[in-house]
């Protein structure tokens, strides 16, 4: 489950960064401590060796060793013999030291050497405040220690003309020494006790504010992937919602200005196409119903009345032909009802084929001329040859439409001009009447299903409203566009664009 959810993995993911950052950030904290305090720790034993060495020399102020350019910190190492830690080279003035083996003056042996009291009040235990100090004359013999130096404290390794300071680490000590000019050694040393227990106290510190640093990150990652998601689980609330059936409900964005805000908003677009969608099938069966419930009832009604007593036969004829005219309006709408669902469905396939539109325009004329001619309208054709891409028979059927439209919307004696032409990229066919018109409101609405701009009209004249709904469903399966503009009194104009070969 925590592999599968985001959640977990950003916060997996944080987790380990921030764990990575700490780390690295605690381990170069806690090194750059160790190496100030041994620094500390080297410099006090480095004053201490120095005034041991001028109390042996009997200055009365010590000479301190003089600090080279910063190198690497001193490491605690294994005991034995101090490395050069290059922290305090010889002073350039200083003269060289004199090897005790060679001849001329000689140091002092162990028993000619003497402490000066200074000197010797400096090995006083109560003193020497956990340090502890330790003199060997040139040939290694132990001259002089404080009470509480070890026992068994090897003298460093002589290091021939060399009187700088040097340290080492022996097991919990740290000492400094150095080799005066006479060949003596002098050493000052401490236990590391303290200094380990302050970085035992530094280490637990540095732990502390890492483990708060740590909580507060995973806390804030939480938190903030939490509301980054958060409009996840609104989205996946508010989909079950609409599937369930209430198609009004909406994702709110409000909340979400970012990439899952785009999200609900694409979302709720396409919610709102939905119910459109469905709120028109909705509407769509209801007017089907109604269309033919009311054929359905005339049918009845006269039957009822034809049966209700003895008549003539020219009254049951008459009974008869008015069932016949509703049945075939009837049939002329079940008709229409299973073209538009046949285009819904794309099963009504069409065959593609290169056609001239004008003279399929010019066929369809012929065909509605005896119509034009009964209201004595009048045809203006302007139509030279264009080819054309689609389905011949569904375009001849548009035009049909239209046209029939165009004479029976027509003022009588009224024009019908009928334009084909060839633009950049469509092929243009243009419907123009001289009739009443259609009203602003109407226009939008006009393609829908059903819709009629005068109903008792429309339907007294025998029609169904699908006629413009067809048209546009034959048109958008070409890939074409139909249009209307009208003017109330003026006319109306429907023009078709349909692709080119
Ligand atoms: P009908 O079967 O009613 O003609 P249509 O879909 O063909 O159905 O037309 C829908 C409605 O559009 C018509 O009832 C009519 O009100 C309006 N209409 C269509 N063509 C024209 C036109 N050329 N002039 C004015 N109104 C028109």
């Amino acid at each position: 489950m925590f592999a599968k959810s985001i959640r977990w993995r950003l916060q997996l993911w944080v987790a380990f960064l921030l764990a990575c950052v700490l780390s690295g950030f605690g381990v170069a904290v806690y090194q750059l401590q160790r190496v100030h305090q041994l620094n500390q720790v080297d410099e006090e034993l480095g004053r201490r060796a120095a005034a041991l060495s001028s109390a042996l020399r009997g200055e009365s102020s010590p000479r301190p060793f003089e600090r080279g350019p910063r190198g690497p910190p001193l490491e605690p190492g294994p005991g034995g013999p101090g490395r050069d830690n290059g922290l305090f080279p010889p002073p350039p003035d200083r003269p060289e030291p004199r090897p005790p083996d060679e001849g001329g003056n000689r140091p002092f042996g162990p028993r000619e050497r003497r402490l000066s009291p200074e000197a010797t009040r400096m090995f006083d235990a109560a003193g020497t405040n956990n340090f502890y100090l330790a003199v060997w004359s040139y040939d290694g013999t132990l001259l002089k220690c404080s009470t509480n130096t070890p026992a068994n404290l090897p003298c460093p390794e002589r290091i021939a003309t060399d009187t700088r300071l040097h340290a080492r680490t022996r097991a919990n000590d740290r000492e400094a020494f150095h080799f005066t000019e006479m060949g003596d050694c002098v050493l000052a040393g401490c236990s590391l006790t303290a200094y380990a227990n302050a970085m035992r106290r530094f280490t637990g510190l540095l732990l502390a504010v890492g483990g708060v640093v740590l909580a507060l990150g995973l806390g804030g990652g939480w938190w903030l992937t939490g509301r980054a998601i958060r409009p996840i689980a609104q989205i996946s609330a508010a989909a079950s919602r609409i599937s369930a059936g209430n198609l009004s409900e909406r994702i709110n964005v409000a909340e979400a200005d970012n990439e899952l805000g785009h999200l609900a908003a694409v979302l709720n677009s396409t919610f709102a196409r939905l119910e459109a969608a469905f709120a028109q099938q909705r509407q769509f069966t209801a007017d089907a119903s109604h269309e033919l419930r009311t054929p359905l009832a005339v049918i009845i009604s006269e039957a009822q009345t034809a049966l209700a007593r003895e008549r003539k036969a020219a009254e049951y004829r008459e009974t008869v032909e008015g069932c016949l005219s509703t049945a075939q309006q009837m049939r002329r709408l079940v008709e229409s009802l299973l073209e538009l669902a046949r285009l819904d469905a794309g099963q009504e396939a069409m065959k593609p084929e290169r056609f001239d539109l004008s003279r399929l325009a010019r066929q369809c004329v012929d065909l509605v001329r005896p119509l034009a001619d009964r209201r004595s309208v009048k045809f203006d054709l302007d139509l030279p040859p264009v080819e054309c891409l689609g389905d011949a028979e569904r375009i001849g059927q548009v035009i049909t439409n239209l046209l029939t439209n165009a004479v029976e919307f027509n003022r009588p004696e009224g024009e019908i001009r009928v334009l084909v032409d060839a633009e950049q990229s469509s092929a243009l066919l243009q419907v123009a009447d001289t009739g009443e018109g259609i009203p602003a409101e109407d226009v939008p609405h006009i393609f829908e299903r059903f819709y009629r701009v005068d109903k008792a009209r429309s339907s007294h004249r025998g029609g169904t409203g699908l006629g413009l709904a067809i048209c546009k469903a034959i048109v958008d399966a070409h890939g074409g566009s139909i249009e209307v503009s009208s003017q109330p009194g003026a006319g109306s104009t429907f023009t078709v664009r349909l692709p080119l070969p």
